[in-house]
């Protein structure tokens, strides 16, 4: 069992202000939003970072961006339009060793990348 914080967040150990889930992943709201809306696309099997995926998660990957968009939906930020960061390891800034992509939008989020 993995002692993860996201892994913790999808068996229900940790509570979080979930979005929405399926058998696949799990979308919560950030505990520390850095835009009006942000929401964090999560797969609930644990795969440490992008550069840990693997050809047996290309299905998995697919449904995450999937998700990526059906979440902006629930959440009515589809329309204005969103950002999608995914932080990588150190350089890229990644705090949770869980990968997962950040859903940001409700506001013009200017032109430098950041979450
Ligand atoms: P990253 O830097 O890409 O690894 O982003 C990790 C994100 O997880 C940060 O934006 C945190 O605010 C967020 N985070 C950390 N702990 C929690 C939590 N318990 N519930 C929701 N979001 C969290
Ligand atoms: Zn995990």
């Amino acid at each position: 069992m993995e002692e993860c914080l996201f892994c913790k967040i999808s068996r229900k150990e940790l509570s979080a202000d979930v979005v929405w889930e399926d058998d696949d992943l799990i979308v919560f709201r950030d505990i520390h939003p850095k835009a009006p809306v942000h929401a964090l696309i999560v797969p609930k099997k644990h795969i440490v970072s992008l550069a840990e995926a693997g050809e047996s998660d290309q299905e998995l990957l697919g449904s995450l961006l999937l998700a990526v968009a059906e979440s902006a939906r629930k959440l009515n930020i589809d329309q204005e339009g969103y950002r999608t960061i995914i932080n990588t390891r150190h350089h890229g800034g990644q705090e949770v060793d869980h990968l997962h992509i950040h859903l940001l939008g409700g506001e013009p989020l200017g032109a430098m990348v950041s979450k």
